[in-house]
């Protein structure tokens, strides 16, 4: 399956949806959160119970949605709900379907959730819909395609979390190398201690490798042939990459280095999330592994 370029999918929208949420959005006049997460359906999005029900020119929706980023800021909700279900090879599976909704809609309840040790800049936060009346006019896409639209633009985000981790690799190398070249410990720079040096060659080698797999998603993106598992690829070794570095610029740096006097325990900390949203890591070893296994038929 091929990737869209947001700006495809965004052409794909109807008048108000265009110009009251989607183009202000972009233009930062107005803020979105995207809620798909609940706390019984994580990775397996299609066990979401969160259900909107058709009844006249509305939808009915009850359920509720938790981690969902700086939803206590944003003025609407990129909402994901059970329209219905079908029976598939895994059992009863929801049929979901996009809804924007207003975030001061009458029946919704926004709470912040407990604290995370990435990203202390924004919170994440529960959603409570309770009998919550959304036009149908808000409708995104099709009714039951709402799996089909994410696939088509979380291609895209998962590019972002690869270069967000490429360019932060990136400063965490430049601190790291400063660092080993600066401190003294046995009357030399620790740099020149091959334990030391060698976790900077590892760093480097890795961190030119990711932003080479980024780069060829993102061209392949601007040339409309990007695969899920390209942006997989990227999202995957880049994430991880970010993950070994970030640990070891902790190690190069010693007991500094988890100290908050310097940004490299936050480096730290920040880094971790990358790993989980967006699809963990497992979800896109899945994902890539799937499009090894479909060109053979299985
Ligand atoms: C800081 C933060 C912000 C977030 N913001 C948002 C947001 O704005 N909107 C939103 O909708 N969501 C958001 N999320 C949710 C995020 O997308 C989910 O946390 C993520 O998809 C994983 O779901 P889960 O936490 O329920 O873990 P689970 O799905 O319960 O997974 C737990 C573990 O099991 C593994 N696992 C699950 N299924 C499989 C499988 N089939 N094979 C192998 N391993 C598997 C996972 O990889 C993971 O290691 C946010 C999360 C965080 C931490």
């Amino acid at each position: 399956m091929l990737v869209e370029r947001p700006s495809n999918i965004l052409q794909a929208c109807q008048g108000e949806q265009r110009d009251r949420y989607l183009l202000p959005a972009i233009r930062g006049e107005r803020h979105d959160c995207v809620a798909m997460t609940e706390p019984g359906a994580g990775s397996d999005v299609r066990s979401m119970t969160t259900s909107a029900v058709r009844d006249g020119q509305d939808y009915v929706v009850h359920g509720t949605k938790h981690f969902i980023s700086h939803a206590d800021v944003a003025d609407f909700i990129i909402l994901f709900a059970a329209t219905g279900s079908e029976l598939a090879s895994r059992g009863r599976r929801s049929l979901v379907t996009v809804l924007l909704v207003d975030c001061d809609t009458p029946g919704l309840t926004i709470r912040r959730g407990p604290a995370c040790v990435s990203n202390r800049g924004y919170h994440q936060c529960e959603l409570v819909f309770s009998a919550c009346r959304v036009p149908v006019a808000n409708r995104l896409g099709e009714e039951g395609q709402g799996l089909s639209l994410m696939d088509r633009w979380l291609g895209a985000s998962r590019l972002t979390v690869a270069a967000t981790s490429v360019g932060r690799a990136r400063r965490v190398l430049e601190a790291a190398a400063a660092w080993a070249a600066r401190r003294e410990q046995f009357g030399q720079p620790i740099g020149r201690f091959q334990g030391i040096g060698f976790q900077l060659a590892d760093m480097a080698t890795e961190l030119e490798a990711a932003e080479m797999l980024t780069l060829r998603a993102a061209a392949r993106l601007d040339a409309g042939m990007m695969t899920a598992a390209d942006a997989a690829m990227a999202k995957l070794y880049a994430s991880e990459m970010l993950g070994r570095a970030c640990d070891a610029a902790v190690q190069i740096f010693g007991g500094m280095g988890l100290m908050s006097e310097l940004p490299v325990e936050r480096w730290w900390r920040d880094a971790r999330v990358e790993r989980i949203w967006d699809g963990t890591s497992e979800i896109q070893r899945h994902i890539i592994a799937r499009s090894l296994l479909r060109a053979h038929g299985a």
